[in-house]
């Protein structure tokens, strides 16, 4: 008699946990393996880790772009229009800031190319620095436009003098992982730029 009380116990719990169990299942049905928060939200350590792939992968093949194509001859000056104040400031050759100035509807349109890429990682191109009226006094040599990462957790990244070859690096490593696009439309190797593209993700 005990003995058959003592199966029954048994057996009701046995029961209780496969309903239990499918439950779980169930829960776990609903959320897919890689929620799209995870691919959304990359952590510090999801970067490292993306870095130690690139360095343990066998780099991928380098792809020949375009090889001709037009360059367009330089002109004598550039003129910086302000987005905030629409201050107007003319950055002849002599420069320091005249190869920025060459770049920067570039870094412009591949900025917007890397925020949607790199998910809850704030990106942006700090210009102010260019404009005379939102910093005045400031020496040729210290007018540069900054790349401004600003991590989930607050950290922020800054680097000076930000060139659009850096940022074809940065989307590469966020939509590829392992390779970039480069500026004549062919795909090179992460591999070799890794100490620069660590230091524009703040991980030396
Ligand atoms: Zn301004």
């Amino acid at each position: 008699m005990v003995l058959i009380q003592i199966l029954c116990v048994v057996i009701v719990i046995l029961g209780l946990m496969m309903v239990s169990v499918r439950a779980q299942d169930k829960k776990a049905e609903k959320k897919p393996a890689v929620s799209s928060e995870t691919m959304k939200s990359m952590s510090r350590a999801d970067i490292q880790r993306a870095l130690k792939k690139i360095e343990s992968n066998f780099p991928p093949p380098q792809k020949m772009g375009a090889m001709c194509y037009s360059m367009l001859p330089s002109p004598d000056s550039f003129e910086y229009v302000c987005p905030v104040d629409g201050e107007k400031v003319f950055y002849s050759q002599k420069s320091q800031a005249f190869e920025q100035m060459s770049e920067l509807q570039s870094l412009r349109g591949m900025i917007e190319s890397l925020r949607a890429s790199a998910g809850e990682i704030v990106v942006a191109l700090d210009e102010h620095k260019l404009c005379t009226k939102c910093s005045p006094g400031l020496m040729d040599a210290e007018r540069y436009v900054t790349l401004v990462l600003q991590y989930p957790d607050g950290r922020m990244v800054r680097t000076d003098r930000v060139t659009s070859e850096d940022l074809r690096y940065l989307i590469g490593f966020f939509a590829d992982g392992l390779s970039y696009k480069t500026f004549t439309d062919g795909r090179a190797p992460l591999k070799p730029v890794e100490g620069r593209l660590k230091q524009l993700l703040g991980e030396k």
